[in-house]
């Protein structure tokens, strides 16, 4: 009989590599140029002379995914998502 490895469907892949990244999205739309995200994620986030994000490019590093995930909850627009890609 086959069976599925223990971690199939596991519900954070991460614990057994990185299959999953994250990446920032802004959608222009909705954001209003608060600047929060920036404050709270400077790493990866710069705003531009009228207080827009700019966001950087590629995955969200894991060592900073915490405050990622709290940039994406404090935008007051739901302007900013993390975006799961597949490696
Ligand atoms: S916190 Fe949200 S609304 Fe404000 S600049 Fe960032 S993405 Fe735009």
């Amino acid at each position: 009989m086959l069976r599925r490895p223990a971690f199939a469907g596991a519900a954070h892949p991460r614990r057994y590599g990185r299959l999953v990244t994250d990446r920032l999205q802004v959608n222009p739309i909705k954001c209003t140029a608060h600047g929060v995200c920036a404050e709270l994620l400077p790493e990866l986030i710069k705003l531009d002379p009228w207080g827009y994000p700019i966001i950087a490019q590629g995955e969200v590093p894991e060592e900073l995914d915490a405050h990622a995930r709290r940039a994406v909850a404090s935008c007051p627009t739901l302007a900013l998502l993390v975006e799961k890609s597949r490696d």
